[in-house]
């Protein structure tokens, strides 16, 4: 489960964050999850469990991860027709070609976090 890994990575990122600000606790995480990034919601939510039990990281009890799913969209290069791409390598529907890139469905990035 990579997900245990990506949760600490961005634990790391908000304490340190968190530190420099002057917070003593974390109590809140809001995540950008897209939807063909690698990162599979629900164990996200298992990890972030798991590191909020073992009270080792700046998370209070009762601190909450929230996750906003990005839909994912693609452009073909060939007929610039934009659509919902449902795999990473994605085929146009117009014109059944690959080579679509995709704008948005890869993010996963920190959106927001609350301390104090
Ligand atoms: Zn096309």
């Amino acid at each position: 489960m990579h997900e245990l890994a990506l949760m600490g990575d961005i634990l790391n990122l908000v304490e340190k964050d968190a530190k420099q600000r002057g917070f003593d606790s974390v109590t809140g995480i809001t995540l950008l999850v897209g939807i063909l990034s690698n990162a599979m919601p629900d164990a996200l939510g298992m990890a972030f469990d798991m590191y909020k039990a073992q009270r080792m990281t700046m998370l209070t009890e009762d601190a909450a991860l929230e996750m906003l799913i990005e839909e994912a969209r693609a452009s073909c290069p060939h007929c610039q027709t934009t659509y919902t791409p449902t795999h990473r390598i994605a085929i146009c529907p117009d014109c059944s070609l690959p080579g679509g890139q995709l704008t948005t469905g890869q993010s996963f990035q920190v959106k927001s976090y609350e301390g104090s």
